[in-house]
């Protein structure tokens, strides 16, 4: 299947500046060399700790941050490089979902407003079309029609994260990056947010990039999921594959700390030592060999590839790469 986008070489470096002239003295690789495709009707899931740079990833994909370096292909259009003008015609295809509904929707303005704006912006400037078209969405995503005058500190987290979704289908777009949507919310309701998530993706063909710091919530709803440390992709496979056999030591900490259902099934927790190091000074060759149980010599020397070890299955470990 042809992909939808295609991610290559991705970076994105914010500059330190200090001292009293405010001189740029560093930088932190928020994300560093990414690759990864995601073909039409898929979801992706993107998971790893907090900082890792999975939502510097997304956001740099819509260009709401400018990635320092790298290739962002949609559809033929190489994101990173189009004008403001081609950026606006593509934005309605490629939406974002964020984690905190209530601060992604202005307060001060009614359902109907925040969700009729895109359509605005995209040259739907019959206000009666409009109208019709915010009572279709509020419908879709399980509102009610008298829901559209209501302002946001009205309705529960849930709800708000139905207002985000319905503002993000207002366009019809074909990728939506959903940053952490769910991560706000209570358990119970996460699920309902999830299923409806997985129903809008069936019913309008959507594809989606999930970003979550959650591996349960992850595996609920990926097709398949990549894992994210310190700015880089450790590890990238089919969802059935990555959680029944992880090869990064990263990935395989990460999947011990999930409970398993069956409460007969213990697994033994693989603990890892020290903190996430600074990504503004990030540890040589491959980045947690500072925190590797299974770390060798030439792992804070050289960085390992990403690369593939089976079909759709890619790792960064010298453990799995051609320089074992
Ligand atoms: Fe561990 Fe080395 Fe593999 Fe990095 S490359 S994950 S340090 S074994």
């Amino acid at each position: 299947m042809q992909p939808l986008l295609e991610v290559k070489k991705l970076k994105k470096y914010f500059p330190i500046h200090g001292g009293v002239l405010g001189k740029k003295i560093g930088e932190v690789k928020a994300v560093d060399d990414v690759s990864f495709e995601v073909k039409k009707g898929e979801i992706l899931g993107i998971v790893g700790e907090s900082g890792c740079g999975k939502s510097t990833t997304g956001k740099s994909i819509l260009r709401l941050i400018e990635p320092t370096e790298g290739e962002v292909w949609f559809e033929g259009n190489e994101v990173t490089t189009v004008s403001s003008e081609e950026m606006r015609k593509l934005r309605r295809n490629m939406q974002i979902i964020f984690q905190d509904p209530y601060a992604s929707l202005n307060p001060r303005h009614t359902v109907e407003k925040i969700i009729a704006e895109p359509l605005l912006v995209h040259g739907m400037t019959s206000a009666k079309e409009r109208k019709e078209r915010v009572q279709e969405l509020l419908e879709v995503v399980g509102l009610s029609t008298y829901h559209a005058t209501r302002y946001p500190h009205q309705f529960s987290g849930g709800q708000r994260q139905r207002i985000g979704i319905a503002r993000a289908l207002a366009n019809n777009p074909k990728l939506i990056i959903c940053d952490e949507p769910v991560s706000a919310l209570d358990v119970s309701v996460q699920s309902q947010i999830l299923n409806l998530m997985a129903d809008l993706r069936d019913e309008f063909n959507l594809t989606y990039i999930f970003i979550a710091h959650d591996l349960s919530v992850v595996k609920h709803i990926s097709d398949r999921v990549g894992v994210m440390y310190l700015g880089r992709m450790v590890e990238l496979a089919d969802k059935e594959e990555l959680y029944e056999n992880p090869k990064h030591p990263y990935t395989q900490a990460l999947m011990s700390a999930v409970p398993d259902p069956d409460p007969d099934i213990e697994k033994e927790r693989i603990i890892l030592k020290g903190d996430v190091p600074s990504p503004a000074n990030p540890p040589t060759g491959c980045a947690f060999h500072t925190r590797c149980p299974a770390a060798m010599e030439i792992c804070s020397k050289v960085r390992p590839e990403f690369e593939p070890v089976s079909n759709h299955h890619f790792v960064a470990c010298h453990l799995h790469g051609a320089k074992q």
